[in-house]
């Protein structure tokens, strides 16, 4: 696998206090990565060592294969994009001003791809209008055309649709996966929605009291959280016969439990299975979102 970022026993402290501490992740090239976790977490923290803006107190991090010690890392670090906090923007000037600016920060000669980043992000019809009277998810999209400016292929959003209405949301998660897909843009967002989030991350990295405690596929989540119906079963032999003769997809969990994947009918098959001496002792359907695997995680409740 080919990682965009990886991080090594990574710490940060404030005095005796660590921010963040062993903190192993790995970001997967294309990935939409989605970083969790409460207030004081350390998400900020983190993204602000991965950035280059603090430095971490022990520990690496690589970008792209580059270690943070390495001389090229800076020359590495201009692949990258970030809105850290608050986008960067000058309230004062236009959107088209505001990027001209950022061109120029970046040491760009012209302005080539300027009108395409505006119409990117949906804000080519906004002409004189200054910033600040901007929507905050205009706010927020122009925040991302400068941190595109240059060509980035990672792009770091932290808590990128704080203080949104429903609208304001739609057109972020519309234009972080069209960035990814069109673009092959690999993303580190992290966020306090899980619902939201739950909607376009490819991977989750659970981060508590400084630490990464959970790397997980989208795909290993849906497979770890798959809506089933849990039955306690009296003869586990005679039903697994009958799921087998049905095409039933599922699982045997203990020798009187068996976890079924697919839509059934309880009172058929409690008739089914009696007719071959097995009695249903009980049954519970599950499903499990991201926010329920979250708080499993970490015990107890979330707080996000
Ligand atoms: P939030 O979602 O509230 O922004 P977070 O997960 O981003 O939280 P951080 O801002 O990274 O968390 O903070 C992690 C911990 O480090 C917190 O306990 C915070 O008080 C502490 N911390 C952050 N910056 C400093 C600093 N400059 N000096 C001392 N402690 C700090």
């Amino acid at each position: 696998m080919e990682y965009i970022l990886e991080t090594h026993n990574l710490e940060k402290r404030y005095k005796n206090f660590k921010a963040i501490s062993n903190l192993n992740m790995h970001i997967p090239k294309g990935a939409i990565y989605g970083l969790i976790g409460k207030n004081g977490a350390g998400k900020t923290t983190l993204i602000r060592v991965i950035c280059g803006l603090q430095k971490p107190t022990s520990g690496t991090y690589s970008i792209y294969g580059i270690e943070n010690t390495n001389k090229k890392i800076d020359k590495v670090r201009k692949r990258m994009g970030a809105i850290v906090e608050l986008p960067a923007i000058r309230l004062e000037a236009t959107a088209e001003d505001n990027l001209k600016e950022q061109f120029k920060i970046v040491g760009l000669p012209n302005y080539d791809n300027l009108h395409e980043l505006l119409k990117l992000v949906g804000l080519t019809k906004t002409g004189k209008k200054k910033a600040k009277n901007f929507s905050l998810g205009m706010k927020q999209r122009l925040g991302i055309a400068i941190a595109l400016v240059g060509n980035p292929d990672f792009l770091i959003l932290d808590e990128p649709i704080n203080g949104l209405d429903p609208e304001g949301i739609i057109e972020i998660r519309e234009l972080i996966l069209r960035l990814n897909k069109e673009k092959k843009i690999t993303f580190l967002i992290s966020s306090h929605y899980l619902d939201e989030l739950s909607k376009i991350a490819t991977e989750y990295g659970f981060l508590d009291k400084g630490k990464i405690i959970k790397e997980i596929s989208k795909q290993e989540l849906e497979q770890s959280s798959k809506k089933r119906i849990e039955i306690k079963v009296s003869n586990i032999k005679e039903c697994v016969k009958y799921l087998e003769e049905n095409n039933y997809s599922y699982e045997v969990i203990s020798d009187e439990i068996i976890n079924i994947y697919d839509v059934v009918n309880i009172s058929k098959l409690a008739v089914e299975l009696s007719k071959r001496n097995c009695i249903i002792k009980g049954f519970d359907e599950k499903e499990e979102s991201l926010e329920n695997y979250y708080i499993n995680l970490i015990g107890g409740n979330s707080n996000v």
